[in-house]
């Protein structure tokens, strides 16, 4: 059995939200009438080019199926924090200026962060409406079908989101039937969660976060770890965000690649939970017969974590000794736990394991967008910083659509503002060219 998300974002359609008096929201029938520009998506990507658009006085529309900050809202676990700073919160004109610049919000913080952003300027929202087809057309370059009916509009920003869909392997299917499957967008908290041992899939922020959540409150983890890194959370005496900031880290640019280290990483020390008793396993490779196996790379997996922690403390102390800024220096971390063996694979009932949360990542959704030329043979979306082939189609709120900043809160702001000149310039030359047709015509 596999679970979906507890609440259906689409039964909670047409609620309302504090910046409600202002939002054009409409409750029934037509959308509206035809558009110059309609954003696809009320998450922080569509709401930050709106509030520019908004700015520029460019005529647009804000289209959301469920309501603003839905993902927030409703796709992550209760005690779900964000893993970059608050500091690192910089919607367009609407940075975080609350008491703790160097902590990390939860999540009813995140949606009301987002939603006094919303509040600040008043987007031309209609929530409940879900778009469900895009082609392109005559006159009119695109027509949205929508549960509302159809729409056109000369522009479209898709900010879909790029974690919409559950990712989960294949090997999901061969689990024993009794086993009940969780994806991370659908884990709330531990008491939700079937009686009994959990196993938890994965070791990126996702699974790192949950399998903490549980072991907290009591419960018997078996974690499968990946070999996705770790970051600590200070070091020599400063938020280790920070100083990936003043090493200009997040505005790498797509062209420079990501670097020599992955900053997107978690800060938890799973070493330290093996100590009192979560159970640590190599990477999930396959199920048979109510057996779950793993691959021999345990000690690998830890150690790459670590090591790309290392990698960014040798990157600070470089930093340091060439400003030669005053940071008090730091001894490095030493690994509190150590594999006593390698467990290939595990009885799911004999282990008392009677549920599974698979933290094996997401992926983007864009399969109701009919419009082939806007994708690459990967069927992922062809663009340079989000402007595509297609004229007037765009896409916002991408990983590494610019930066590695990009899609997060850090960076989305300087990704909105180039969309919305690009717009803002097309609809000029859109302008020129019709004066031109109309005088050649004339
Ligand atoms: C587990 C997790 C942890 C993260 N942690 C951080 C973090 O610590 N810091 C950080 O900066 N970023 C973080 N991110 C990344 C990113 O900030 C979020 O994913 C963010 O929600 C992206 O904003 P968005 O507006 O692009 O997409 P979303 O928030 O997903 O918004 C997209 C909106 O579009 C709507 N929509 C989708 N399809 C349609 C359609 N066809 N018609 C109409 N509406 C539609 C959805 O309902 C949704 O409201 C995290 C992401 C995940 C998954």
């Amino acid at each position: 059995m596999l679970l979906r998300p507890a609440v259906n974002g689409r039964t909670r359609a047409l609620c309302s939200g504090p910046h409600g008096a202002r939002s054009a929201r409409g409750r029934s029938g037509r959308v509206s009438p035809d558009r110059d520009v309609i954003i696809i998506g009320g998450g922080h990507a569509g709401l930050s080019i709106s509030k520019y658009l908004k700015d520029d006085g460019v005529d647009h529309l804000v289209l959301e199926r469920n309501r603003i900050a839905h993902a927030w809202r409703e796709e992550r676990w209760d005690s779900f924090r964000l893993v970059t700073p608050n500091r690192e919160c910089r919607l367009p004109d609407f940075p975080y200026n609350g008491p703790e610049p160097d902590g990390h919000m939860r999540k009813d913080e995140v949606v009301d962060y987002v939603e006094a952003f919303a509040a600040s300027f008043g987007p031309p929202l209609h929530e409940g409406v879900d778009v469900r087809a895009l082609r392109c057309v005559g006159s009119y370059a695109f027509v949205l079908e929508t549960n509302r009916g159809p729409v056109r509009a000369r522009c479209v920003v898709v900010a879909t989101g790029a974690y919409r869909d559950a990712k989960v392997p294949a090997l999901a299917g061969d689990v024993d039937a009794n086993v009940v499957h969780l994806h991370a967008s659908s884990y709330r908290n531990p008491q939700d969660v079937p009686a009994g041992d959990v196993l938890v899939v994965g070791t990126g922020q996702s699974g790192s976060q949950i399998a903490v959540d549980l072991h907290r409150a009591g419960r018997r983890v078996h974690v499968s770890t990946c070999g996705a890194p770790r970051i600590a959370r200070r070091y020599r005496g400063r938020d280790v965000a920070s100083w990936l900031e003043v090493l200009g880290v997040l505005d790498r640019d797509v062209d420079d690649g990501p670097g020599a280290f992955d900053a997107d990483a978690r800060d938890v020390d799973l070493r330290a939970y093996a100590r009192e008793g979560m159970l640590l396993y190599g990477r999930l490779t396959g199920a048979r017969d109510g057996r779950v196996f793993f691959a021999n790379d345990l000690v690998a997996n830890l150690a790459s974590a670590d090591l790309a922690m290392d990698r960014i403390k040798d990157a600070i102390d470089a930093y340091v000794a060439r400003s030669g800024i005053d940071a008090p220096p730091e001894a490095r971390y030493r690994a509190v736990w150590q594999p006593a063996g390698s467990v290939r694979e595990l009885g799911l009932a004999r282990a008392g394991i009677r549920s599974i949360v698979w933290c094996t990542g997401f992926a983007a959704a864009h399969d109701w967008i009919d419009i082939p030329a806007a994708f690459d043979e990967r069927a992922r979306p062809a663009h340079r910083r989000g402007v595509t082939l297609v004229p007037g189609l765009y896409f916002l709120g991408l990983p590494w659509q610019h930066t590695r900043g990009s899609a997060r809160f850090f960076g989305i702001a300087r990704d909105a503002r180039f969309l919305a000149d690009h717009i803002r310039a097309s609809a000029r030359n859109r302008a020129i060219e019709n004066l031109e047709n109309g005088l050649h015509f004339r």
